[in-house]
């Protein structure tokens, strides 16, 4: 097969990683930097040029898309789609994921467990909103926010306060969540292929931290994780359309809750802690599922 992996720099672990076991199984593998395609959208011929060439005979295509090009990204990923190449996971699907709010009001509408979480404009409505969650502790998060920046924990209702006026001020769009003190500084990231958890890790946070992230200093290690945990980090990604993601679920008293969906989760992390060649796993994925024309949405949505 012929695959495009769509990526801003094909030194990163991932993006080699999928390039090197494409090859390994015999496709012709070519990296695309997202940000260098581009489309004539109103040809009744969708292409995609790439350097000066026309990008044609693609049997499928592997988005890499990291948070801040969504857009372009999207668009490009898109006409592949409106081209008739298998899309990894669609276009649609990672914007949708990639809003944090719209992705938990989607999971909440299916049933997944998630933390308590509200979400307003007005600081008039501070104090209601604070209640709303339970009170302190309590987390707030910029909905812009990505590898655990912008996540706070206040202790107080008065800390709270005051960091939810001062986002607010800024104009920034925020929400509010119960604090799940009972993970104790850990999550666990299961990605999911398919309809499989192929791979799961837990990250636990550096002392004196509650956010796991490993760009934050959180340290992973090896995890086996419940049936129902398997079935929540299934049931996500499938809400969210996502044919690979990776999710993110604490350990609550009321059992698993969905922190996260990750629509172009990283490798090195879940490869180095598991030992599991998960690009194989996703090249197979490809191998068994690419057909032409068959995104649900056609590239329309
Ligand atoms: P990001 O998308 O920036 O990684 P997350 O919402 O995943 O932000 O939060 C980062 C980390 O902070 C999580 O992995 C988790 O360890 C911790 N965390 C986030 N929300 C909560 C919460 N409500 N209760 C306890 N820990 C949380």
């Amino acid at each position: 097969m012929k695959i495009a992996v769509l990526s801003r720099n094909r030194n990163l672990y991932s993006t080699r990683r999928l390039v090197e076991a494409g090859r390994e199984r015999g496709h012709d593998m070519l990296v695309i930097d997202t940000l260098r395609a581009y489309m004539n959208i109103t040809s009744h011929k969708p292409s995609i040029h790439y350097k000066g060439e026309e990008l044609i005979g693609f049997d499928a295509v592997i988005p890499r898309i990291g948070a801040s090009i969504t857009f372009y990204g999207a668009a490009v990923l898109r006409q592949f789609e409106m081209m008739g190449v298998f899309p990894l996971n669609e276009s649609v699907a990672i914007s949708r994921s990639r809003d944090k709010l719209r992705s938990l009001q989607l999971l909440a509408r299916r049933g997944v467990g998630l933390p308590v979480t509200g979400f307003a404009h007005s600081p008039d409505d501070i104090p209601d909103l604070i209640s709303m969650v339970g009170g302190a502790p309590l987390v707030i998060k910029l909905l812009e926010g990505t590898q655990g920046i912008g996540v706070v924990l206040c202790e107080t209702e008065q800390a709270a306060e005051s960091v939810l006026e001062a986002f607010m001020g800024l104009k920034a769009n925020i929400m509010v969540q119960e604090y799940i003190r009972e993970a104790g500084g850990a999550d666990i990231r299961c990605f999911v292929v398919g309809d499989k958890v192929i791979a799961a890790m837990k990250r636990q946070a550096k002392p004196g931290e509650f956010r796991s992230n490993l760009h934050r200093g959180g340290s992973a290690s090896l995890i086996k994780i419940t049936p129902e945990e398997r079935m929540t980090a299934v049931r996500a990604a499938k809400v969210m359309g996502l044919s690979v993601a990776g999710v993110d679920i604490l350990r609550s008293n009321h059992g698993p809750v969905v922190m996260e969906v990750n629509s172009s989760p990283g490798l090195e992390g879940i490869e180095t802690t598991t030992g599991k060649d998960i690009a194989g796993l996703i090249i197979q994925y490809i191998e068994k599922n690419a057909r032409p024309h068959q995104t649900r949405t056609k590239g329309k949505g």
